[in-house]
């Protein structure tokens, strides 16, 4: 897609200047599902077009990205799609509940039962809800990763019970109204014919089965809510905003079902020595203007893969270094999550002008400013 014939970035979403977040995330989601190569099989421009779908979308729904992309436009926010699907495009489902996890979109109330299998051909094995849940880590372990333990609330199968929900499992009966099948039919008569209508059983919820009793430790719910500890590991040089998959840490409506998966928010401290543009660090160094004119050596923080500590490292100015001067130190940016390698860090010269000085420096100065214009 040639940078010229760029298209607005609400435009490819379809919504307003004032869309809402969610606004956003449902046209995303909608055309992500009519867009992506997975199922737009007979466009060859699919790949282009669902890639422009996922930069708009990257940006628009970073409100940071969006308030530059509206200040600036293109100019402003910065995205890199090649690095986004160095690994080619992910299929569409793993996308999606990668971005929104699995419960944003499922119907909050009573979804723990997983809405994932809902509606589809039976037979099939119930999916637990996902999880999504935040961390706060500082910039020092996201550059070198660490290990975190979060503790995270559950729903899993009653014990007491054996997840059957009765007080006694003997106790539960099939459901009288629909003989055990979890559904009713109800024939009408119309001008048409004769319509018959199928709907889930009121007397059982659709289960089949009806408890006298319910058990007393999950009031009859069959799953109890459980905390635990989840031992995560985070990758070095994961970035801000991203969610790690932790597979099987979510919810488990029943002892055969497939427990849902824990979607973990990563938010990094922010490190005023280091700013972060991609796997790239750039470091702001103030320096007064004689080591600036006469050059010297200046110690600038950094990051020690050897220790995984931030550390600080001795840097050679030049003389007459100007304002602005970016020196590379290579190999000291970020980890590249996928792939190899790191990024490089910058640092970037800024010449301080004394803003009050003494008698003695100004005669100096006068004097350094005759003897160069002579
Ligand atoms: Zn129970
Ligand atoms: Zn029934």
């Amino acid at each position: 897609m040639s940078t010229s014939k760029k298209r607005d970035y609400y435009e490819v979403l379809g919504v307003g200047k004032n869309a809402t977040e969610n606004d956003i995330k449902l046209a995303y989601r909608r055309l992500a599902r009519k867009l992506h190569p997975d199922v737009n099989k007979t466009d060859p421009n699919a790949k282009e077009k669902f890639i422009e779908l996922q930069e708009a979308y990257d940006v628009l729904s970073d409100s940071n990205k969006r308030q530059n992309y509206n200040r600036f436009g293109f100019s402003g926010v910065d995205v890199d799609m090649s690095n986004f699907f160095r690994g080619g495009i992910p299929g569409l489902d793993d996308l999606l509940s990668s971005l929104f996890g699995g419960g944003m979109f499922g119907d909050s109330f009573g979804s723990i039962f997983g809405s994932r299998g809902r509606g589809r051909s039976a037979p099939r094995r119930e999916v637990g809800q996902d999880i999504e849940d935040h961390i706060e880590i500082t910039f020092e372990d996201a550059m070198f990763g660490t290990k975190k333990d979060v503790i995270i609330k559950r729903y899993i199968p009653c014990d007491d019970c054996e997840g059957t929900g009765a007080e006694d499992p003997s106790s539960v009966k099939i459901c009288p109204q629909c003989n055990g099948s979890g559904r009713t039919r109800k024939m009408t008569q119309s001008g048409f014919g004769t319509i018959i209508r199928e709907s889930e059983c009121y007397g059982c919820n659709g289960t089949g089965k009806v408890i006298k009793k319910k058990c007393p430790i999950c009031n009859g719910m069959k799953v109890v809510l459980e905390t635990k500890k989840i031992h995560v590991s985070i990758p070095p040089g994961v970035e801000n905003g991203v969610h790690l998959k932790v597979q099987g840490a979510g919810h488990i409506p029943s002892s055969r079902a497939i427990p849902g998966d824990l979607y973990l928010g990563i938010k990094i401290e922010e490190n005023e020595n280091f700013i972060r543009r991609r796997n790239d660090l750039y470091t702001p160094i103030n320096i007064d203007i004689v080591t600036a004119t006469l050059g010297g050596e200046i110690k600038v923080p950094t990051l020690d893969y050897k220790t995984e500590k931030l550390t600080e490292k001795e840097l050679k100015i030049p003389p007459g270094t100007q304002h602005g001067t970016e020196f590379r130190i290579k190999n000291r940016g970020a980890t590249y999550l996928r792939g190899r390698g790191k990024g490089d860090q910058y640092i970037i010269i800024n010449i301080e002008i004394p803003k009050k000085i003494t008698e003695e420096q100004k005669e100096l100065l006068l004097k350094f400013k005759k003897s160069s214009s002579k």
